[in-house]
């Protein structure tokens, strides 16, 4: 295991320690008060208003109004499909609750348990934690034993997005060491600039160093005089001492200052430490699991999900017997 999760793990631990917070309500996206839907303290439902709704499409809308949670795999398509295109934290949210859902209401259903699995190993795609993503999976696995190979395309996009940001990061290490070849292979792989690119911003303290800059800092490298050694041997057949490069003063690579060296270093341990996708590291568990039993029956606690509201009507989660809320 990468050292870099120490930390991460260390906060997980705190978090799970910690008594279950209700998220904090903002009054403007709370609902307006529906007596009929109760909502317990530790397990607060989701916070909608017409906001929520505006970040999905009419036709994904029409579908969450259908879903019924004797059909917990129409949960699962929809989560996925929003998976997708994550580009709003609503959608995010939105695709946390159908997961979630989907996961509950078909875990105790052998025909769905597939399902169920499925889900598991969608929402430990999405997680921020190390922890929350390995609980996830032991879940998906008790599920489904088989579950981790039956998401094979998900699982094959995983590794090669690690694999990209490992390499991103190595293309920085090689930057500075002056290794120009090294690393303008890196850059040139699979996925390599697309990650930096992400990450653009985390090139330096300020945000002033690009991946155009650093493309081009790589074509300077090898230094010309030592081939990026940092010294210059005797001719053969000559004795003396090996001396500096005058070219590069001894110290090939591309040069930074302490704080952007520092922004590179930190970069570099979360490419290193965490999972890239595009879609990946946003969400993570809000409450606290109780002990970390991989029991699919904690999921929905552990992501405050009040999985008694499973028909979206009227902008939000409900009972599926309540009637609708008088206007
Ligand atoms: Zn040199």
């Amino acid at each position: 295991m990468n050292t870099a999760y120490g930390p991460v793990i260390s906060l997980f631990l705190l978090c799970a320690a910690a008594p279950a917070q209700p998220r904090p309500v903002d009054p403007v996206l709370a609902p307006s008060p529906a007596p009929e839907v109760p909502i317990a303290a530790s397990a607060p439902g989701p916070v909608v208003s017409g906001g929520r709704l505006a970040a999905l499409d009419v036709s994904e809308s029409a579908r969450l109004a259908r879903l019924r949670p004797s059909d917990p795999a129409s949960y699962l398509e929809l989560g996925e499909e929003l998976l997708a295109t994550p580009d709003s934290p609503e959608r995010v949210d939105m695709t946390r609750q159908l997961l979630v859902r989907a996961l509950e209401y078909g875990r105790t259903r052998p025909e769905h348990r597939r399902t169920a699995a499925s889900a598991a190993i969608a929402l430990a795609s999405m997680s921020k934690r190390e922890g929350d993503r390995l609980w996830l999976r032991s879940i998906a696995a008790i599920l489904e034993p088989s579950s981790t190979e039956f998401a094979p395309a998900r699982r094959a996009m995983e590794l090669e997005s690690q694999a990209a940001a490992n390499r991103a990061s190595l293309f920085l290490t090689q930057l500075r060491a002056g290794a120009g070849i090294e690393a303008r292979e890196s850059l040139a792989a699979s996925g390599v600039r697309q990650v930096l690119e992400r990450h653009e911003r985390e090139l330096s303290a300020l945000g002033t160093i690009s991946v155009q800059h650093l493309e081009n800092e790589a074509r300077k490298w090898p230094c010309t005089d030592c081939n990026s050694t940092g010294i210059i041997a005797p001719s053969k057949g000559q004795r003396g001492a090996a001396r500096l490069c005058p070219v590069c003063g001894g110290q090939p690579g591309m040069k930074l200052n302490a704080a952007d060296l520092a922004a590179q270093l930190r970069l570099q341990r979360r490419l290193m430490g965490t999972v890239s996708e595009p879609w990946g590291s946003m969400i993570a568990t809000e409450g606290a699991p109780p002990a970390r039993d991989p029991d699919p029956a904690n999921v929905a606690t552990a992501f405050l999900v009040d999985v008694k509201l499973s028909v979206w009507r009227d902008d939000q989660w409900s009972l599926p017997d309540s009637p609708a809320p008088v206007p």
